[in-house]
């Protein structure tokens, strides 16, 4: 059981609520949040009174579920939350917010035509990998802290967003300056260290959904790193393991719609991993526009049969155009702008 606090309640009005539960012989445990404070239930005898901890002052709700979505969640009325990725794009709003780039940064060289190309087809942030998390430790595992000066060169030139990955709290530290978004991969959706430790930095957060993640723990890893600070946190669907072969993932839109419903954050969806084909990007872009993604990641590259990670789920440029035009009758029906 967890007792929510009324966000304008005082330290004082949550300690009187503990003091109450003692007194009902009820053991607790308080989480402080940045909106609002909770306290959970520990263990509760004969002397729990329900009623009587309803009426206390400053307690809003008692909830029976184990993990509720507090931080992340739609209160009825609520806009999706818009998330600014620098000082003139935000994630949320009418304007879709396409992320492209390479899946891993090469050179400068090759960075900076990615860039270039996709800035001017309408793009709003740069990604690449600095660090890759790859299944196998005999691929490439990223430039590092080479590419995230390449990064920071691709910003200064071509005024994108930058969005790289961080794979552990510790590299934080080095990759924030260089990061307009923190990403957080799917493989550590569920690292509570990594989603606490991105919650204690100011960058946003690019959140993709663990391969095999509920919607419910999408969710959660979310309401950490909020909890932990940061309320300026994107959902990213990128696809779920299933049994199909002819796909890397199953793509599931559903959550689109259902986030939507349940959930404030703005939500992007990534075909290039959620399909892992190049040819089913274009048409799964489109009905993630359809279904009402506040934006897409797609992985692009000048040469995608020599890109060093990723290259058959990647669009070349001349597909990349066509992806932007072809998306833009999807936007007007969803009454999005491009
Ligand atoms: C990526 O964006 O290149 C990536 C590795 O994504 P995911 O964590 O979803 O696999
Ligand atoms: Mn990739």
């Amino acid at each position: 059981m967890i007792v929510v606090m009324d966000p304008q309640s005082s330290r004082r009005d949550v300690a009187d609520v503990v003091k109450l539960l003692d007194a009902m012989g009820a053991a607790s445990h308080v989480v402080e949040g940045p909106t609002r404070s909770v306290i959970q239930l520990l263990k509760v005898d004969g002397k729990f009174d329900r009623a009587r901890l309803e009426d206390a002052p400053m307690v809003e709700k008692i909830l029976e579920e184990p993990a509720p979505i507090l931080a992340a969640g739609r209160q009825p009325g609520d806009e999706t939350l818009a998330v600014p990725l620098n000082s003139s794009e935000v994630m949320g709003g009418k304007k879709l917010g396409i992320i492209a780039g390479p899946c891993s940064v090469e050179s400068t060289e090759g960075l900076l035509k990615i860039a270039a190309a996709v800035a001017e087809l309408g793009a709003v942030a740069l990604r690449g990998g600095a660090f890759k998390p790859r299944t196998s430790p005999y691929s490439f595992q990223g430039n590092e802290e080479r590419a995230l000066e390449m990064l920071a060169r691709a910003r200064e030139k071509t005024g994108l967003a930058i969005v790289t990955e961080v794979m552990s709290a510790e590299q934080i530290e080095l990759v924030q300056p260089y990061a307009d978004v923190l990403q957080i991969g799917s493989r550590n959706m569920h690292n509570s260290a990594v989603l606490k430790a991105a919650g204690h930095q100011p960058k946003p957060v690019l959140l993709n959904r663990g391969w095999s993640a509920t919607l419910g723990e999408f969710l959660l890893a979310a309401e950490y790193v909020i909890q932990a600070g940061n309320s300026n946190v994107i959902l990213c669907e990128r696809g779920i393991r299933a049994h199909e072969e002819y796909v890397r993932n199953t793509l599931a839109l559903a959550v689109v719609p259902e986030v939507k419903r349940i959930s404030r954050l703005p939500i992007i969806v990534d075909p290039s991993h959620g399909t892992g084909q190049a040819h089913l990007v274009a048409p799964m872009s489109k009905a993630a526009i359809a279904c009402g993604a506040d934006g897409l990641l797609i992985e692009v590259h000048t040469d995608p049969s020599q890109a060093w990670s990723d290259g058959p789920q990647t669009l070349d440029v001349d597909q990349f155009r066509s992806l932007m035009a072809g998306l833009k009758p999807f936007a007007e029906a969803a009454g999005r702008a491009l």
